[in-house]
């Protein structure tokens, strides 16, 4: 049976009004939250950060910090903050040189931000983990995914990275992706997980670090370059507590959901960690809800221990609901209310 329920909720600012919403999550069998925290809120509200993690943990929920969309490095519609104070320290396309609309996450600027961030949140806010959500290269994000389409550009090849990579190779960086520009993007990718990992857990050892990666194909033939698509690269770390895959599109076949689900278990299992997949909750609805009850069943049948949709009341409000937002959240509910075990249920 399934152990954690739960959506990502933004937005948030008042903790008087977050336990209203909370309640809602807890009638809706959930019992675990993620907060989808900009870097604006951790800027401009962080005391409120705080007091709405303490208000949800008050109420049984497990609380995840998501540093959403920080630098657009991570996935999210969310704007920089970073980006907005830093005119450099970006992303450049390999082939144009153009600088992109994404932090350079190898740039020492950025990686200072981050784990000032990080270790800010880490401090203060007793929530029980942090959220790594979809980090990704800016480009090429398209290759084999889910939506389809494929890109010869790719980034980063700012003056840092290039640096970086002849420090480590001896020779300047290639401007196509070579095996050796793969392997240094994918090592860096994960050198700024790591660190900032390790510094959460030096402060909060407690703290359950959860790495959510697309969820793509991934064959011998076609794969992803985000930087994060090498499962296994990404699993086998040790501050890694749970390896986590993002949600798919309902318009996809079932043997796609299977594929993506039993290999995220698989390699979850392979490593010793937890596992946990997403649902989408927003934007995009299956024609029959009764899809997403489906969906759920088979996850909890294949070994999902922790499953989470986004986002909360489907997106509700948002450019982003789903055609029937609240009906999605209800059908959603009632999911998981389905495959919950009794003993992790809040709902009295
Ligand atoms: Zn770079």
């Amino acid at each position: 049976m399934v152990k954690e329920t739960g959506v990502s909720y933004y937005g948030l600012s008042y903790a008087e009004h977050a336990k209203a919403d909370f309640q809602e999550m807890i009638d809706h069998n959930c019992n675990a939250v993620v907060l989808a925290l900009t870097e604006f809120d951790i800027d401009f509200w962080f005391p409120n950060i705080v007091e709405i993690t303490k208000a949800a943990k008050d109420m049984g929920l497990k609380v995840y910090l998501d540093t959403w969309g920080i630098g657009k490095w991570f996935g999210g519609e969310q704007t920089s903050l970073f980006l907005t104070n830093n005119a450099g320290n970006r992303q450049v396309s390999a082939l144009t040189g153009e600088p992109l609309a994404a932090a350079c996450f190898n740039t020492a600027a950025f990686r200072d931000y981050f784990y000032r961030v990080v270790e800010k949140l880490a401090e203060y806010v007793p929530a029980d983990g942090f959220f790594w959500d979809e980090p990704h290269y800016q480009l090429p994000k398209g290759i084999a995914s889910v939506t389809g389409g494929v890109a010869d550009d790719w980034s980063c090849r700012c003056p840092v990275c290039q640096k970086k990579f002849e420090d480590e190779y001896g020779y300047p960086m290639p401007k196509i992706l070579t095996p050796e520009v793969v392997q240094f993007r994918e090592n860096k990718a994960l050198e700024i997980i790591r660190e900032a990992s390790d510094r959460i857990k030096a402060i909060r050892p407690d703290s359950k670090i959860v790495c959510c990666v697309h969820a793509t194909q991934n064959s011998y033939y076609v794969t992803e370059r985000r930087g994060y698509d090498n499962w296994d690269k990404v699993a086998k770390n040790g501050n890694i507590d749970v390896f986590s895959t993002t949600i798919i599109n309902y318009n996809l076949p079932m043997s796609f959901f299977k594929n993506i689900t039993k290999r995220t278990v698989d390699i979850a299992a392979k490593y010793g960690k937890g596992n946990q997949r997403w649902l989408m909750g927003y934007y995009q609805e299956p024609e029959d809800l009764g899809k997403i009850k489906e969906v759920v069943h088979l996850y909890d049948e294949m070994g999902v221990e922790s499953l989470f949709a986004w986002t909360y009341r489907g997106g509700f409000g948002t450019v982003l609901a789903a055609p029937h937002a609240l009906d999605v959240w209800d059908t959603l509910g009632q999911a998981y209310g389905e495959v919950l075990a009794p003993e992790y249920k809040l709902k009295k």
